[in-house]
């Protein structure tokens, strides 16, 4: 993510995502389900991400069990590309799909990865989206995921 210099929102954003003791002391709105999200971990994340999508890397369908660590938790909108760090941008990728996979946007790599004869998850991709879409109408912002979003739905 780029910061704008002199942009006093962002940069104040910057500050804050830095230090995390910060962040604790500043007053903020409550804002009951992005508060619910921050407090799980990567672990439970991963627990609510498999529930959701199956037990299995979303790309090469390679079984995953809870607590192992031989998978990651992925972002279906790149940070890159504006993708927020909800649960509903995340699905669970096996560590090597994860590194192959960089930053291309998840149409292009649901192509490339059958192009590899595999069978991705493609409705789950579908469906996260979806589910990403509705969770910015719902809390707003998310300028650049917006239409990143829409123009993934046209091509998965
Ligand atoms: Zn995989």
């Amino acid at each position: 993510m780029q910061l704008p210099r002199g942009g006093r929102g962002k940069a104040a954003t910057h500050v804050y995502g830095s230090h995390p003791n910060i962040l604790s002391l500043v007053p903020r709105e409550p804002r009951p389900v992005r508060q619910h999200q921050r407090q799980l971990n990567r672990r439970e994340r991963m627990a609510l991400v498999l529930e959701r999508d199956g037990y299995e890397c979303i790309w090469c369908r390679t079984p995953i069990e809870v607590g192992l660590n031989r998978a990651t938790t992925e972002h279906v909108v790149p940070r890159i590309k504006g993708g927020p760090s909800w649960i509903e941008n995340e699905v669970a990728a096996c560590r090597h799909c994860n590194g192959q996979r960089g930053h291309h946007s998840p149409s292009a790599w649901l192509d490339e990865c059958e192009r590899l004869g595999l069978q991705p998850n493609r409705e789950a991709i579908r469906r996260t989206l979806l589910a990403l879409q509705q969770a910015i109408v719902e809390r707003g912002g998310q300028r650049r995921a917006r239409p990143y979003v829409e123009s993934q739905l046209r091509r998965v």
